[in-house]
């Protein structure tokens, strides 16, 4: 079983660095290789609005892998669908750090890719991320509308074009977040928890947990941030599943944390409050794209309106009528629609709000 290095602060540079130090991660890199760092930016947030890798979680990569005398360092992100990879970094501040470090950022969007056999059949991947010498996954642990929880293992989906992401969907999430994990492989997580949101991907609802940790196997880290959020394993199925792929190990035990200094205020991980089932408990999901649905939930969290209403979402929809109301392009079909794709959630509250006549 792989070590977990855990740390507990607020300081995202000097965090990182310890980190990459007690593990001695520079081992991971293969002689005259280079790394690519993979944070998450799946949308353009702030780190402190709980959706996006801090920024200092690159700059103690980049200053930790430099003073060890690697040259070929990058960042490589792509956003989700919906968003632009480039208006991300600069809202996250990554601008700022590649130009002081002379780094260079490549939107993944952009990128070439390559067909990889999987347990789940091929998944066209980006050649950068492919080619790294050394992957480097910088995840957020946070809450997810559709899985629950996302870290490690789903970060690795912004390694993937949006043709692809899409196609995710309509498979259903799970099998193929579990089969790209299991191929990817990525020898090195350093997870940001420093405040994560726990209830939504695009962040909004913010929860302090002041808390990095790093490893080796990313299956064995998303059981461990399962653990943490307060999810049982079988909640997030895409874990267990990468495990059976040969991802990882879906477990970990006590002793194989090794705490660099005592956790402080946040020593107990505070609870997810569970508001997205709450909210969209009558809405019918069927292999909606992560902003589709997000652009839904936080439209009816703002609006508190919906939540008698049949709603319809997701690429499964497609061509059907559908008696109620249908969020985006896919659901042109239903009775009352917001078309785009994806909408905005400001353009779903207002179709929310013209349908509830307010
Ligand atoms: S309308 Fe929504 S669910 Fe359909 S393809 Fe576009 S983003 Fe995905």
């Amino acid at each position: 079983m792989a070590d977990i290095y855990q740390i507990f602060g607020q300081d995202a540079h000097e965090m990182t660095v310890r980190l990459l130090e007690a593990s001695d991660a520079i081992r991971l890199v293969p002689s005259g290789g280079s790394v690519a760092l993979k944070p998450n930016l799946v949308i353009a947030g702030t780190p402190e609005s709980g959706s996006t890798t801090h920024p200092g979680v690159l700059s103690g990569c980049i200053a930790y892998f430099r003073d060890h005398g690697v040259q070929d360092i990058s960042v490589i992100e792509g956003s989700w669908v919906g968003d632009e990879t480039m208006r991300a970094m600069r809202t996250a501040g990554y601008d700022k750090i590649c130009a002081e470090y002379g780094v260079p950022f490549f939107d993944l969007k952009k990128d070439k890719t390559r067909p990889v056999q999987t347990a789940i059949g091929k998944i066209d991947i980006c050649c950068r991320a492919l080619d790294a010498g050394l992957l480097v996954d910088l995840p957020v642990l946070k809450g997810h509308g559709q899985t629950l929880m996302t870290c490690a293992l789903k970060n690795l989906k912004g390694c993937l074009p949006d043709r692809e992401k899409r196609r995710f969907h309509a498979m259903g999430l799970q099998k193929p977040i579990a089969a790209l994990g299991a191929a990817l492989r990525p020898k090195l997580i350093v997870v940001d928890s420093i405040c994560g949101d726990l209830d939504f991907e695009e962040g909004g609802t913010p929860v302090q947990t002041n808390r990095m940790y790093l490893g080796t196997d990313a299956v064995q880290l998303d059981a461990y941030g399962c653990s943490l959020m307060g999810l049982d394993l079988d909640e997030v199925p895409y874990i267990g599943l990468a495990e059976q792929y040969g991802g990882g190990k879906a477990s970990w035990r006590e002793k194989e944390i090794h705490s660099l200094n005592e956790p402080g205020e946040a020593a107990a991980y505070p609870k997810r409050t569970g508001i997205v089932a709450q909210l969209t408990r009558r809405v019918h999901e069927n292999q909606a794209c992560s902003a589709c649905f997000a652009s839904l939930v936080r439209a009816m969290y703002n609006t508190r309106l919906g939540q008698n209403e049949e709603i319809y979402i997701g690429q499964g929809w497609r061509g059907q009528t559908l008696p109620g109301f249908g969020v985006g392009n896919c659901c042109r079909g239903a009775e009352h629609c917001v078309l785009g794709c994806p909408p905005t959630a400001g353009e779903v509250a207002q179709a929310l709000t013209d349908l509830c006549g307010r």
